[in-house]
């Protein structure tokens, strides 16, 4: 493409991107495509000869924007909401543009360095002590595995040189019932199996009873079993309940077990002050997993592992191969070492364009805002008599359920919460998702878009009393 051509095509698609992020509103949130709607409108082939740019954008809009569910409409209340921002659109861009592989410090400086700079940015951010130090992956799922693959090493019976079998140890790692499934994926992913991963039951508000976890260490180690690991969350997908990090902390230090917290969803609220209590505990972590592509409203995939061994987690990795030898490596990081990934993508710069954007102070107001929308929120469910709240709300997100008057089942009430949830996101304003607590089935309302204002919280309370409405008359 010349250089004219795209500098045209290229101000087509910023103007495109500038008007639909303006009006995100315009399209239902969520995606009325059935199954094989795309599939059926596209060639089963590629196009034997090149097409003009024009065909490509068109099919942009006929083909490719129905089935696009829409993060960026502020409705979208489901999973954790999230957004990018313009500023991290446009380093995207830049990114997509330089094509860098930072793999080495010197397959580009910047790359790496805006890496070091930008962990440390928000490591001060979020009041984490300066012995973290840290890399950047693509998703909390793989600095998760990542984390665990050095608590792995660091259980010192060179699992990495013999496999788990010739080591001959049966590991375990624990975690709370309501872990995220990235950490039973990391189990079957480093070959240590689903069992070596144990569920401690959590009390009344989601949270890992300690004094079970006690006894489930003792009960292995006097069956045999090699525990090496514990994953306490701050925020877990459910509830956003929170795991008591520091006495955590202790049982890890007695028995010798990595620490690894999971924030990847919690940890960036700490960039409000009156919110670092959420870490509270956490800077005890071996090593803590957070995701600016989650709350911080960078595009995806961007996710952060803070480490307080480094080399611990360079162990677990680093194999380097004559071809890709350099004379520098005692000076600066080669941040292949520190991972599965040879290659890597330049994710720092559209982290540093966000941070540098709105600096601390708009990011701090910001999340602090969609924290207080949800306080409000569950306020107004607190105070319906045909709503209840089913757990605690310390950041953005409201577990709620319908509960009419009237005498219901269990099941029935199930039943009720269901079609209010389908029946809310095919009006296509609001968009929600599910979770169950205790077998009850739960509406979670996540605020996390930057788009998102009073007025469409309001409007999301106004859509559920409105269907709830509608399905008493019908029952
Ligand atoms: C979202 C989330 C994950 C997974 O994040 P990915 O970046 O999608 O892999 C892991 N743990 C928690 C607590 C999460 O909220």
């Amino acid at each position: 493409m010349s250089a004219e051509d795209f500098r045209r095509y290229g101000h087509q698609v910023v103007d495109w991107i500038a008007d639909y992020l303006s009006h995100p509103e315009q399209y239902p949130v969520f995606s009325r495509n059935l199954p094989g709607q795309l599939k059926k409108a596209i060639p089963p082939q590629a196009p034997e000869r090149g097409e003009a740019m024009e065909a490509l954008l068109d099919d942009l809009d006929r083909i490719v924007v129905p089935g696009v569910t829409h993060w960026n409409h502020p409705g979208f209340f489901a999973y954790f909401a999230t957004s990018g921002s313009a500023p991290g659109i446009l380093g995207e861009m830049l990114s997509a543009a330089f094509n860098v592989n930072a793999m080495l410090w010197r397959t580009s400086p910047s790359a790496t360095e805006l890496e070091e700079v930008t962990l440390e940015w928000l490591r001060q951010l979020m009041g984490l002590p300066e012995s973290f130090d840290g890399v950047i992956y693509d998703t909390a799922s793989i600095s998760t595995l990542c984390a665990i693959a050095a608590a792995r090493e660091a259980a010192g019976l060179n699992i990495r040189e013999m496999g788990v079998e010739a080591a001959g140890a049966r590991l375990r790692m624990y975690a709370s019932e309501h872990v995220h499934s990235s950490v039973d994926k990391s189990a079957i992913t480093l070959g240590i199996g689903q069992t070596s991963l144990r569920k401690i039951p959590s009390d009344s508000e989601y949270r890992m009873k300690t004094a079970a976890l006690e006894d489930a260490i003792k009960e292995d180690r006097s069956n045999g079993w090699h525990p090496f690991c514990v994953v306490a969350t701050t925020g877990t997908t459910s509830s956003t309940s929170i795991d008591p990090v520091s006495p955590i902390a202790d049982i890890c230090e007695r028995e010798g077990l990595w620490l690894h917290v999971d924030a990847a969803y919690g940890g960036f609220a700490a960039v409000v002050p009156e919110m670092r209590w959420v870490l509270e505990g956490a800077e005890r972590g071996d090593s803590l997993v957070v995701n600016p592509h989650k709350g911080l409203f960078v595009p995806l995939d961007l996710s952060i592992l803070y480490c307080r061994r480094m080399n611990v987690l360079r162990n677990a990795f680093s194999l380097v191969p004559e071809y890709l030898r350099t004379g520098e490596s005692e000076e600066v990081k080669n941040f292949m070492d520190y991972g599965p990934q040879l290659g890597r993508r330049f994710r720092a710069l559209k982290f540093w364009f966000v941070m540098r954007y709105f600096g601390a102070e708009g990011l701090r107001s910001r999340v602090r805002h969609q924290i207080n929308l949800a306080r409000e929120f569950a306020e107004w469910v607190d105070q319906s008599d045909k709503f209840e709240r089913m757990a605690p709300v310390p950041f953005s997100l409201v577990c709620f359920r319908a509960r009419p008057q009237g005498h219901f089942t269990e099941d029935g009430l199930n039943a009720i919460n269901e079609r209010l949830m389908n029946e809310v996101n095919a009006r296509g304003k609001v968009y929600m998702s599910h979770t169950k607590l205790s077998g009850k089935l739960t509406l979670r309302f996540a605020i996390g878009n930057i788009r998102t204002t009073r007025e469409h919280v309001r409007m999301a309370w106004d859509e559920l009393n409105q269907v709830l409405e509608g399905i008493k008359i019908d029952d």
